[in-house]
């Protein structure tokens, strides 16, 4: 069926058509990826399920597409829910008394679970039971129910975001960093062959270098990208073309973009580079604290443009180089 192979898809999936199916698909994270591949294959030869996963690291880096990969791997089914959607223990309850032998069930944003919710997590996890109280008052009583074994799969932006007890139940923790431009240019050619996109190496590779090391914004630059270079009439889109379609972007030279900026300008001009707090910047950005946490600093502290310290944000001053402006004395690198 011609309508089921056509890579074309809705703006909405763009990133899931992306996505890589297998291990062997999935470029980089190496170690995370060895390890997995064994784990599984223990599993599937005991005929056991898999012991719970905990992936983190900041978003984009692949964490849903690899819980996808886990259970394909594993042969078994996958089920997916949030965090924040599960409201009640109920839900939760319902969740997973529905899953079946070896499933794996898949939260994302698992720190953001209530802690009535995390606790009934607790005996599910360990015991692969769920404790529920029948009745109220003082004739009500507690019930155990045997649950399937099933492996939870979580994932999270920082591994220090989830309660002890919590994180102590997941036998494999995956840390996630993020990609060399190497692996990025390998993720952007594989995504540029799914979008039957022509593209020059050193076209890859430009975008790649500009992509934060992260695939999810690699996919979106390239499909941008596209844009530019269909209505310019470029038959590939070699280096030149990227930089031309990245600069109108105003994604910069080292991948940032206008909030990456104003952070970095923000610390500049009003804190004289530092230090200062990332509450005293989250509201001076308006924006919330989990955001600068989450997806701003991780990549500026990366490539060493910022500095956390005790008493707060520093620039760097490769940063305020990549400003266009003088360090203040005394600045450190
Ligand atoms: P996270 O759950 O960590 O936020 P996702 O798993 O949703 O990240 O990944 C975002 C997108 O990036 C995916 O849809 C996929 O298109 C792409 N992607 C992530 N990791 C890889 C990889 N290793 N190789 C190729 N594409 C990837």
């Amino acid at each position: 069926e011609p309508a089921l192979t056509t890579p074309i898809r809705t703006p909405e999936d763009a990133d899931a058509a992306l996505r890589p199916k297998s291990l062997a698909e999935f470029v980089g994270q190496a170690a995370a990826r060895e390890n997995l591949r064994i784990f599984v294959e223990a599993a599937k030869s005991r005929g056991d399920a898999l012991d719970h996963v905990l992936f983190f690291g900041p978003p984009g880096l692949g964490k849903t597409t690899l819980a996808q990969i886990v259970a394909k791997e594993l042969g078994v089914g996958f089920r997916s829910t949030s965090g924040p959607v599960i409201a009640k223990a109920g839900d939760l309850a319902a969740l997973l008394t529905n899953l079946e032998d070896g499933d794996v069930l898949f939260i994302d944003e698992i720190h953001r679970l209530s802690p009535a919710v995390e606790e009934i997590l607790y005996p599910a996890m360990e015991d692969r039971a769920l404790d529920i109280m029948i009745g109220e008052g003082p004739s009500a009583r507690s019930v155990r129910i045997d649950l399937p074994k099933f492996t939870l799969v979580g994932a999270t932006t920082r591994q220090g975001l989830l309660t002890t007890p919590l994180r102590d139940r997941f036998g494999i923790p995956v840390r996630l960093n993020f990609y060399t431009h190497a692996e990025l240019e390998q993720v952007i050619t594989r995504a540029a062959r799914l979008l039957a996109l022509p593209i020059a190496s050193d076209g890859a590779l430009e975008i790649a270098k500009r992509s934060r090391g992260t695939p999810r914004i690699a996919g979106r630059l390239l499909r941008r990208v596209r844009d530019f270079a269909t209505v310019a009439g470029h038959a590939v889109v070699d280096a030149k073309a990227a930089d031309a379609a990245l600069n109108r972007l105003e994604v910069d030279a080292l991948g940032l973009d206008a909030m990456d900026r104003r952070y970095l300008t923000m610390i500049a001009d009003i804190y004289r580079g530092g230090p200062v707090g990332v509450e005293t910047l989250a509201a001076g950005l308006s924006e919330p604290r989990d955001t600068i946490e989450d997806v701003v600093e991780p990549y500026l502290l990366q490539i060493g443009l910022i500095a956390r310290t005790a008493r707060g944000r520093m620039l760097n001053a490769s940063a305020w180089k990549h400003l266009g402006l003088n360090p203040p004395a005394g600045s450190q690198d």
